[in-house]
């Protein structure tokens, strides 16, 4: 993983975190040094702002607009990310197949590898490519397992002639599935490579195996980072990610959805809103769920000091949750010159310039 000659020649417009040279795109020197931030959640975040389909959850968006991926990933970068990676996710041959457009299945993959590359390197974080959940994975069905095979040898392929920094294998149901992405990884690159599973109601992989076992195996099969991102929130990914810690030796990566999600209902996808008859609230209807910073932060602090460097927030995370992580480990990113300074609030500040009439009607407002 040879440092470039490239990024260090070009001050970078957005290096908020004194980054030691010829380190910057060795992520597992930078997880030995601290922790590494990695925002995820594309696709709900281009929802929401209007330039992605709920349903099929395909970013078609790289072709219809690339500009606001361009600019998505630049908010996460300046919001703290120290990774750009490469909107790939359910890029891959069978959503495109699912969604009629198999054909676009080449242009799509290298738009999307082109615009994260273009920031990673205007911004000096990491290129991360991204592999993940095919839907088609079944143990049982040989001819399956072929295509989920060519899915992640394709995927991998593009990603390695895009130059990525490490790859990201993650959302993955199955053990098997996910030890055949880090296998694709491992025959294709030399990169590291972090491998996250996205855990259901079930503590189980829907190959039966506890997250932490899962884990342990693929740590033995040469993942670099485990761990687990998506689906559930912090409430309820963090009793599994202890376990996780303590089965392996390798770094783990904890990126949870920001939605409170509970012990009767411990995944996103489970959570009903009693204010809409109970209905199943995902994908559209999470908004009254959606964490804090504050509970973010106090996630980040939690996993960290538990030993957990790889730190992310996935499916729902904006900006501001990439921010309120960044700053519970300590960081400061650029979007932190506008963090909360309620000093100089026209009610509750307690600034001198703040006139008496305003601070005394503090208890009506
Ligand atoms: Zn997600």
């Amino acid at each position: 993983m040879a440092p470039t000659a490239k990024s260090s020649r070009k001050p970078a417009r957005a290096a908020p975190r004194g980054k030691a040279r010829g380190e910057e795109r060795d992520l597992i020197a930078r997880l030995s040094r601290g922790a590494v931030i990695c925002a995820e959640g594309y696709v709900f975040e281009l929802e929401r702002r209007g330039y992605l389909q709920a349903g099929a959850f395909v970013p078609e968006v790289l072709f219809d607009h690339p500009e606001v991926v361009e600019q998505l990933h630049l908010d996460f970068v300046h919001a703290g990310s120290d990774v750009t990676q490469a909107l790939t996710y359910y890029v891959h041959r069978e959503k495109l197949r699912v969604i009629g457009r198999e054909k676009d299945l080449v242009p799509m993959n290298r738009a999307a590898l082109k615009i994260a590359k273009s920031v990673a390197r205007k911004t000096g974080t990491l290129l991360a490519g991204d592999l993940c959940n095919t839907n088609i994975y079944d143990p049982a069905d040989k001819r399956s397992i072929k295509e989920v095979e060519r899915i992640f040898d394709e995927q991998v392929g593009w990603a390695v002639e895009a130059g990525v920094d490490y790859f990201v294998a993650e959302t993955l149901g199955w053990a098997g599935e996910a030890l055949m992405a880090l296998e694709a990884i491992r025959k294709h690159s030399k990169v590291p490579a972090v491998v996250t599973f996205a855990m259901h109601r079930e503590e189980l992989t829907r190959d039966g195996l506890t997250p932490a076992e899962a884990c342990r195996r693929l740590e033995g099969a040469g993942a670099d980072v485990v761990g687990l991102n998506c689906h559930r929130g912090p409430a309820t990914m963090m009793p599994l990610l202890k376990e996780i810690r303590q089965a392996v030796k390798c770094h783990v990566a904890a990126l949870p959805v920001p939605y409170r999600t509970t012990r009767e209902q411990p995944s996103f996808m489970s959570l009903t809103d009693p204010c809409c008859g109970d209905r199943r609230a995902f994908p559209v209807g999470l908004d009254p769920f959606v964490c804090t910073r504050q509970e973010i932060s106090d996630f980040g602090r939690e996993a960290f000091a538990l030993g957990i460097r790889y730190l992310g927030v996935c499916c729902g995370a904006g900006p501001h949750h990439i921010r309120a992580l960044a700053e519970s480990l300590g960081r400061h990113p650029p979007a932190s010159r506008y963090s909360a300074d309620m000093s100089k609030h026209a009610f509750f500040g307690t600034d001198k310039k703040i006139r008496k009439i305003q601070t005394d009607y503090q208890d009506k407002a």
